[in-house]
């Protein structure tokens, strides 16, 4: 249907950050009939999904997101034509593997039918708790994927996965009677940077399951910066102008612009907001928690990883942690404070399945665990000996690496503060509440006689949905904006 141009907001339009989020807002607004200029600090624009050659020319490495089931499984990205502006998925033959001790590996099968083969005892349990959402993805993505509380559109569904919001991972892997499935659900759970036995954190475990069934677990062709330039190209299609090397410093240079949305996060938005925020929000604002941090390695590597059990090289996305136990304990010391002897590793190895990551024959992969916000430990004995331990003369194979460690990654994107890479924990009170009440509207003080009165948002991670790649974050935020407007 064809809307009148009497019903579509004109103006300019601007979006602070082109992150996932950052453009998902751009093209929300543009398509609404505004013009859009896009302001991004960094040379390369992708926020936390742009890939680099980060340690030897010819090897691409993706800076942060790697793996993206939010990506291919979003309701608005998936609305989007991005095939035909140059992105493609590419699944490895499974989702995950997660070695184990006794040289073996759970894998987690795409096709639910087949993971419940291979999860032999639980794979009926498993098929139960995960079938009613994988097989109506396309109508639970939007309901999870949105502002809690609102009003379910599937209230059936809703009210079965709500039922699981209290309940923590390790109080969901009950389900389970083997060890080994076990494992496999606490490496999904530490996803959400949560102490395993804290509320939400099965949740997380759930939907992360969920999603590698419904849609894979893929890896854009060339890294993320496929998805994020496929973005852009689709923006200037529709006019809008991305400006690179531009970091905003204050609210008050955008004069020209009505509305404003930042894809920052809160201690950002204090500082370009400054005096224009009212003081009951900049106190909202300030109480607002960032998480643990990731401690993040790149590798340039001379082989294959050499796992012990050769599973793991079906998988694009590879588990390190052993136990649930182990598991648990390292997700509660990162969220205590402390650094954990035996870390949880998430690895990716990208360059089996898509060899345009690295020189023929060569190969890349990254690995992170997880630590204190602002942690300055050096982690990467621990880390490496935790690759060895499933992946023994793993360190034969580095023909170069690069540390980031958290303070390295803020520096490299200023939302991802104390090396949080959510955009902020997300605990109930910041799943209900994120940043605040008031979601993406951010408060402003009255204008002066004569004052513009500009309408801001916030369109980050740490507004609902929060983190991850599906830009869910900036469509509800911009399309938000847009309802206002045509107030
Ligand atoms: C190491 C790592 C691994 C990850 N792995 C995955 C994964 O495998 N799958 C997944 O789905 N997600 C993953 N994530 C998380 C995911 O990348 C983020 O949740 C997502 O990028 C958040 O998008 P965003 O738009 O909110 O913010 P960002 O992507 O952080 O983008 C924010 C942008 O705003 C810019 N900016 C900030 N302030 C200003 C300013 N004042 N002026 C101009 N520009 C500004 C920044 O430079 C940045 O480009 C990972 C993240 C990291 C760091």
């Amino acid at each position: 249907m064809h809307r009148s141009s009497r019903d579509r907001p004109k103006g300019n339009a601007c979006v602070i950050g082109s992150g996932p989020n950052g453009l998902a807002a751009a093209i929300v607004l543009a398509r609404s009939g505004l013009r859009v200029d896009l302001f991004e600090t960094e040379a390369i624009p992708g926020g936390a999904a742009r890939t680099m050659e980060l340690t030897l020319p010819g090897f691409l490495h993706d800076f942060g997101s790697a793996v993206h089931p939010l990506g291919a499984g979003s309701p608005f990205f998936s609305s989007l034509p991005l095939r035909d502006y140059g992105l493609e998925w590419i699944h490895s033959p499974a989702p995950l593997a997660h070695p184990l001790d006794d040289g073996t590996a759970v894998v987690l099968e795409r096709d639910l039918g087949e993971a419940a083969s291979a999860l032999s005892e639980d794979g009926k349990a498993w098929r139960d708790l995960m079938r009613p959402f994988v097989e109506h993805w396309s109508e639970f993505a939007p309901e999870v994927l949105r502002p809690i509380p609102s009003i379910p559109r599937h209230p059936w569904l809703m009210a079965r996965f709500a039922l699981s919001v209290p309940l923590s991972a390790k109080t969901t892997a009950h389900h389970f009677r083997s060890e080994r499935t076990r494992a496999l659900f606490a490496g999904l759970a530490a996803h959400s940077f949560l102490s395993l036995d804290e509320p939400l954190s099965g949740i997380f475990g759930l939907l992360m399951a969920i999603s590698a069934h419904a849609v894979g677990w893929p890896i854009p062709r060339g890294g993320s910066q496929s998805l994020t330039d496929a973005l852009i190209r689709y923006v200037e299609m529709l006019g809008g102008r991305v400006k690179v090397s531009c970091r905003i410093g204050s609210l008050d240079s955008l004069s020209p612009y009505d509305p404003i949305l930042c894809d920052v996060t809160p201690r950002q938005l204090l500082r370009i907001g400054g005096s224009r925020l009212t003081r009951p929000y900049t106190r909202r604002l300030q109480e607002f928690r960032y998480g643990p941090g990731a401690f993040k390695v790149d590798y340039a590597l001379s082989a294959p990883i050499p796992w012990k059990a050769r599973d793991c090289a079906r998988a694009a996305t590879v588990h390190i942690g052993g136990s649930f136990d182990e598991i648990a304990a390292s997700e509660k010391a990162a969220r205590n404070g402390q650094h954990a002897d035996r870390p949880f590793l998430i690895l990716v190895q990208p360059s089996l399945f898509d060899p345009s990551r690295a020189p023929a024959g060569k190969h890349t992969a990254w690995a992170y665990c997880h630590v204190p916000n602002g942690s300055t430990a050096d982690m990467l004995p621990r880390l490496e000996a935790q690759i060895e331990r499933f992946a023994p003369g793993f360190r034969d194979c580095v023909l170069a690496r690069r540390v980031f460690s958290p303070e390295d990654l803020e520096s490299m994107d200023a939302n991802l503060v104390g090396g949080d890479i959510q955009g902020g924990v997300l605990d109930i009170r910041q799943f209900l509440f994120r940043p605040t009440w008031r979601h993406y509207r951010v408060a402003t003080a009255r204008p002066l006689p004569g004052e513009n009165p500009q309408k801001i948002y916030i369109c980050s991670s740490s507004t609902p949905p929060g983190g991850g790649v599906h830009g869910m974050c900036g469509y509800h935020a911009a399309r938000t904006a847009v309802r206002d407007l045509k107030r």
